[in-house]
């Protein structure tokens, strides 16, 4: 291969960036392909343009078969094992005293206020009614 190539992030494979007809950015593999179904050339500027092949149809002669880089990216290795296991689901929430209200819609670490606001407030503002 006499141009430059890049190494692909999930393989590393060698590839090159080609523009399609629809100007999206394609990845080919670096080395021409005669299975590929991607038509293929350097443009004046030095960038690959790249088109499909239809069945039976040959490149011209100044393209090369090149194969599309998704159809050969080999999959990224399985993640490391876990070394943590996971944790355990928490336990049930211990059954409410009776006669407490509220109790079993709120978290286990919250104290109902249902029952100091039946007394009432009776802490007056510091600032309204000092006079
Ligand atoms: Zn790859």
């Amino acid at each position: 291969m006499r141009y430059p190539t890049r190494p692909c992030s999930r393989c590393f494979a060698p590839i090159v960036w080609a523009i399609t007809q629809a100007s999206k950015r394609q990845p080919l593999d670096a080395a021409p392909d005669p299975a590929g179904n991607v038509a293929a050339y350097r443009d004046v500027a030095d960038n690959w343009r790249a088109r499909s092949l239809r069945d039976g149809e040959e490149p011209l002669r100044y393209e090369r078969r090149m194969m599309p880089h998704h159809a050969t990216c080999s999959p990224p290795p399985p993640p490391a094992p876990r070394l943590v296991q996971p944790s355990a689901p928490p336990a049930a929430r211990p059954p409410c005293p009776p006669g407490t209200p509220d109790r079993g819609s709120l978290p286990p670490n919250v104290v109902p206020i249902s029952a100091a606001r039946r007394r009432g407030n009776t802490r007056k503002h510091p600032l309204k009614g000092t006079t």
